[in-house]
């Protein structure tokens, strides 16, 4: 199963990866958005980063919840509403769990993926963190039903999430602020796409 100490884990390995792809993701961004998701994401990480140590003897419930609400006071702009809806749904399907089992996990990014849609009222094909999002639940729930174990699953997310972040570069962007470039989107890898695979990539890395 995935522990309490897996998911401390797994933040603070996020955070370490967002701080290092935080100009990649700026850049990313410079090309279709306002040049900040990298400086957004980083903020929001390291004061999710800086209460982890707080969390010590919280539940995963309380703990994804508590990252949560760090993101959407700390980070403006689009992503801090989304990802912290995203991590306080998580949060509020894991009250109380000191470990998760592969179908928990499936039921926490069911809930994670379900917050963002309401919150940002996307679906896949927008060119935003969704189209690496969905494929990777799919690609999750697969696994899980082949009975993979759970470093398993979380490759198998992290991959179908990598390929649906470099699907996002031939997409036209219909939500956000790259929605403004219409057609010129097209050519340009999403920045939330990117940071939702690091996200992933980190858990991976982390029961690896
Ligand atoms: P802002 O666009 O406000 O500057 P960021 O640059 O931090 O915020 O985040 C931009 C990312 O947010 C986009 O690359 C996209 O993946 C994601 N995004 C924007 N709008 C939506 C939405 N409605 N639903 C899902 N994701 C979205
Ligand atoms: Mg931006
Ligand atoms: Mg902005």
């Amino acid at each position: 199963p995935v522990t309490h100490e897996d998911i401390l884990h797994w933040l603070q390995q996020s955070a370490q990866v967002l701080h290092e792809y935080s100009a990649f993701l700026t850049q990313l961004d410079s090309a279709i958005g306002d040049a900040d998701h990298g400086i957004n994401m980083d903020r929001g990480f390291t004061a999710v980063n800086a209460k982890l140590t707080g969390l010590s003897d919280a539940d995963i419930g309380t703990m994804l919840k508590t990252v949560g609400t760090t993101l959407v006071s700390t980070v403006g702009g689009a992503s801090g509403p989304l990802y912290g809806t995203a991590f306080l749904r998580a949060g509020m399907v894991s009250s109380g769990k000191q470990s998760l089992e592969t179908s928990d996990l499936i039921t926490l990014f069911d809930a994670a993926l379900e917050g963002v849609k309401v919150r940002g009222k996307a679906q896949a094909g927008e060119k935003t963190m969704l189209d690496a999002l969905i494929p990777a639940i799919e690609a999750g729930k697969q696994a899980a039903a082949n009975q993979l174990s759970i470093a398993q699953v979380l490759q198998n997310m992290t991959a179908a999430a990598e390929a649906g972040m470099k699907n996002t570069i031939e997409m036209v962007a219909t939500k956000g602020r790259a929605s403004y470039l219409g057609e010129r989107s097209v050519g340009h890898q999403d920045p939330g796409a990117t940071s939702c695979w690091l996200i992933l990539q980190a858990f991976s890395d982390t029961m690896t």
